[in-house]
């Protein structure tokens, strides 16, 4: 059977070039980073030069990039870290109701441990306003994080405002870029970001490999203790063939964001006014403009989210319901809840997330077979009069 893969936001396939250059890192190239000897050497030389990758993308310093085994531990490294080295300055975070559980759970962790989190509606866009993080902030505030993009609905924050709000009031911002970072720009020489999140399997890199940009100067608690592997903050044998592919992952980004977004939004709009033109009653979830290149998000009325998910898998077809942390749950997603969404609408939700390796012809096939299912579904609903 014809399989197509429209989940590029829970999971991107390696790219090729990305697996060719891992392969001699795990055998003739197998060295300990952290060792004096020439097989050392060279797994430092291929560690540091993914790290140099990384900054220049974002506009850091080397120094300032510490790998991670991925997004989830970036996001607890920061805010965990954030708040035990400045807990004697405050005992305060603000963070959105969107964000990820990897931010989620963190804060309700912090919570059961002295310290208080505002956890900030969104509009019904998805879109964070940045009047009202100002309007959070008290005095015992130490940090405020927010996503750039959300991992569902796809709607991309105003990150340079709210960061520009942390610094007057001097709060460390955090950044959870997982979603978006290798897909649309951001540079933390341009937008005032303290910290940012991001993990190499949502660009074409492999899995249980990420990292934490901690700008210079920021005061942090080492997530891990033990060896003496970077910079003290995050002990334990580096995951060389992880960091080298997450590094040619960055390289290759670099190359190819802007071209890869264009071709993107062009299979988005096709998929989106095509399913809004032919199912009644579907909303597009998320923002319409500020929305990652490969998101389309829609509630319809009427149908489970899980039986278009195994409608279109029984054809081939991979999409989600929700977040692929949350999928399987039979909790409404929380984001969809927190855009205003019913829980019925809620329930009703499919995520096509596209990437780089898909095709036009991919879509028109989609369509073709999502508009059937729906009606199918449908007319089996015990909800349709
Ligand atoms: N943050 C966001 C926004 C995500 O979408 C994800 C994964 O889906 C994570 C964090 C966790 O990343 P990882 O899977 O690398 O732990």
């Amino acid at each position: 059977m014809k399989r197509i893969y429209f989940d590029y936001a829970a999971t991107t396939p390696a790219d090729p070039e990305v697996i060719k250059a891992m392969l001699p890192y795990f055998s003739e190239n197998f060295g300990n980073p952290s060792s004096l000897h020439y097989f050392g050497r060279q797994a430092n030389n291929a560690v540091e030069n993914a790290r140099s990758a990384a900054a220049g993308f974002i506009g850091a310093e080397p120094e300032e990039i510490i790998f991670t085994s991925g997004g989830t531990e970036s996001d607890n490294f920061a805010l965990k870290g954030i708040a035990y080295e400045n807990s004697s300055k405050g005992k305060h975070i603000i963070t959105s109701n969107i964000e990820h559980h990897a931010i989620l759970k963190s804060c309700r962790f912090l919570e059961k441990n002295g310290f208080k989190v505002t956890y900030l509606p969104v509009e019904s866009s998805g879109i964070l306003n940045p009047d009202v993080v100002k309007k959070a902030i008290t005095k015992d505030t130490i940090l405020i994080s927010v996503m750039h993009a959300n991992n569902e609905i796809g709607s991309i924050q105003p990150i340079r405002e709210i960061g520009k709000i942390a610094k007057e009031s001097d709060i460390y911002f955090h950044v959870d870029a997982v979603q978006s970072f290798g897909h649309i720009p951001i540079r933390v020489d341009d937008i005032n970001v303290d910290l940012l999140s991001a993990s190499a399997h949502k660009l074409y890199g492999p899995k249980g490999v990420g990292l934490l940009y901690i700008k210079k100067g920021t005061r942090i608690y080492p997530f891990m203790n033990g060896g003496d592997q970077e910079r003290k903050l995050r002990a334990s044998t580096h995951n060389v063939t992880g960091i080298v592919g997450f590094g040619k992952a960055i390289e290759l980004a670099c190359k190819n964001m802007k071209s890869e977004a264009e071709f993107l939004i062009g299979l988005r709009d096709k998929l989106i006014n095509s399913v809004m033109a032919n199912i009644d009653n579907v909303k597009l979830n998320g923002d319409n403009l500020q929305r990652l290149p490969n998101n389309a998000n829609f509630s319809i009325r009427f149908v489970e989210g899980e039986g278009m998910v195994l409608g279109l898998d029984l054809e081939g077809i991979a999409v989600s319901s929700g977040s692929a942390c949350t999928s399987g749950s039979l909790e409404p997603s929380h984001v969809l809840r927190a855009i205003g969404r019913s829980a019925d609408l809620a329930h009703g939700s499919v995520r096509f997330s596209l990437g780089k390796f898909n095709m036009g012809e991919e879509i028109d096939y989609a369509l073709d077979k999502f508009i059937k299912i729906v009606h199918k579904l449908r007319k089996m609903s015990p909800l349709v009069k």
